[in-house]
């Protein structure tokens, strides 16, 4: 049987008294990539939060590759290898490219990703090593982003909408990038507004509407609900 890289079992998440997530269940696939879709509030960047720990959940599972992860701290799961792409990127603006590489990365020996893969995966980056990370384009953000959470060597990514603001032009080097990520094996949870590019990545898809799962399958399940998509979607 596959293993989950992440599994989640009837979980609840409150802040204060609101009741964001009802008891949520779906899981990733190890060496898969999830979409997790759903209409602006309706509990993707919670779903993420309430994984890496940042949001601490009231009840249910959580586990990463089998190991329950729920009950412990935001670094402690990181260092299970998780890596979160922050919505909004959230580099580091006034450091250098290359600090934002480095300043928390987790390198150990044989490691998959180092910073000279990194600068072969993404050239901009190492053209821009010594440039502050504030006067990247939003694209380069992006990247830089994606590429500081590859430096942790994690085995889960979790990506918060990362075409979110970009051009068309540019949200195509984020899928090729994420596409690259997918080959190489890694497990990611891709949270995205853009369904086209969401589903043109994904294996399987979530739905979320209000807090609780509308919708679990394959793309191709998904893509063939197209009525179901355009009304929990709202897309075309
Ligand atoms: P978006 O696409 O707009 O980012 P989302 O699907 O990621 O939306 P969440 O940000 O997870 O949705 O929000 C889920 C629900 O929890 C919403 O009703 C939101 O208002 C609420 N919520 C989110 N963050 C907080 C917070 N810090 N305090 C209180 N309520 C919150």
């Amino acid at each position: 049987m596959a293993t989950d890289a992440i599994c989640l079992e009837g979980v609840n998440t409150f802040y204060g008294e609101s009741h964001a997530l009802h008891d949520l269940s779906l899981s990733l696939r190890a060496g898969s990539v999830l979409a997790l879709l759903g209409r602006n509030g309706a509990g993707k960047t919670t779903t993420l939060h309430s994984i890496v720990g940042f949001q601490p959940v009231r009840s249910g599972r959580i586990a990463l590759f089998g190991e329950e992860v729920a009950a412990l701290a935001p670094e402690d799961i990181a260092l299970k290898g998780i890596a979160l792409v922050p919505q909004g990127r959230r580099v580091f603006r006034s450091l250098s490219v290359r600090e934002n590489l480095t300043v928390a990365s987790r390198i150990p020996a044989g490691a998959r990703f180092t910073l000279e893969r990194i600068y072969d995966m993404f050239p901009r980056l190492k053209e821009r090593a010594k440039q502050n990370a504030g006067s990247l384009s939003g694209g380069e953000q992006q990247m830089l982003a994606i590429a500081r959470a590859l430096l942790t060597n994690p085995r889960v990514m979790l990506c918060d909408e990362p075409s979110e603001g970009l051009a068309p032009r540019v949200v195509e080097d984020v899928g090729a990038a994420l596409s690259q990520l997918k080959s190489e094996g890694l497990s990611v949870l891709l949270v995205e507004q853009n369904t086209r590019l969401a589903l043109a990545l994904a294996d399987h898809v979530a739905i979320l509407n209000t807090g609780r799962l509308a919708f679990f399958g394959t793309v191709a399940e998904a893509t063939a609900k197209d009525d179901f998509l355009v009304q929990q979607l709202g897309v075309h």
